[in-house]
């Protein structure tokens, strides 16, 4: 077993990761700036929401464009198209599932597409802060 290969490749796939999560740093940082106060981001939900308003019961989610589907963005792969096109799907049904349990809970979720938050963070801003005044 070469260890620096599997080093390497743990660092790769850190950094693939962090890339991932991106979008929902940026938007936290966006956020607070703007003075926004009082979430969780680790809260114990159903999705594992990215940030949770706790006292307003808001949960806040940064979706993928490609692992969600947007409507905007997405392009299916052109290779192993079932396989994705399965996974993809799993995941759509996944975040219906997750909105509806959430609602049951009395907790309102709010999505945001990737896109949004790096193109115009400023409007998701902006829907956030009606959705927890
Ligand atoms: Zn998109």
């Amino acid at each position: 077993m070469d260890v620096h290969t599997k080093k390497q490749r743990s660092y790769n796939m850190s950094r693939i990761r962090n890339r991932d999560t991106k979008p929902e740093i940026m938007f936290r940082k966006f956020i607070w700036a703007k003075g926004i106060r009082g979430y969780r981001t680790n809260a114990k939900l159903k999705g594992r929401p990215d940030l949770y308003f706790l006292a307003k019961k808001v949960a806040v989610f940064i979706d993928g464009c490609f692992w969600h589907q947007c409507p905007d963005c997405f392009k299916a792969p052109k290779t192993n198209k079932k396989f994705w096109r399965e996974k993809i799907h799993q995941n759509i049904n996944r975040d219906l599932k997750t909105d509806i349990s959430l609602k049951k809970q009395g907790i309102n979720p709010i999505r945001f597409w990737e896109h949004q938050v790096k193109k115009e963070p400023e409007e998701c801003y902006k829907e956030l802060l009606q959705r927890i005044s």
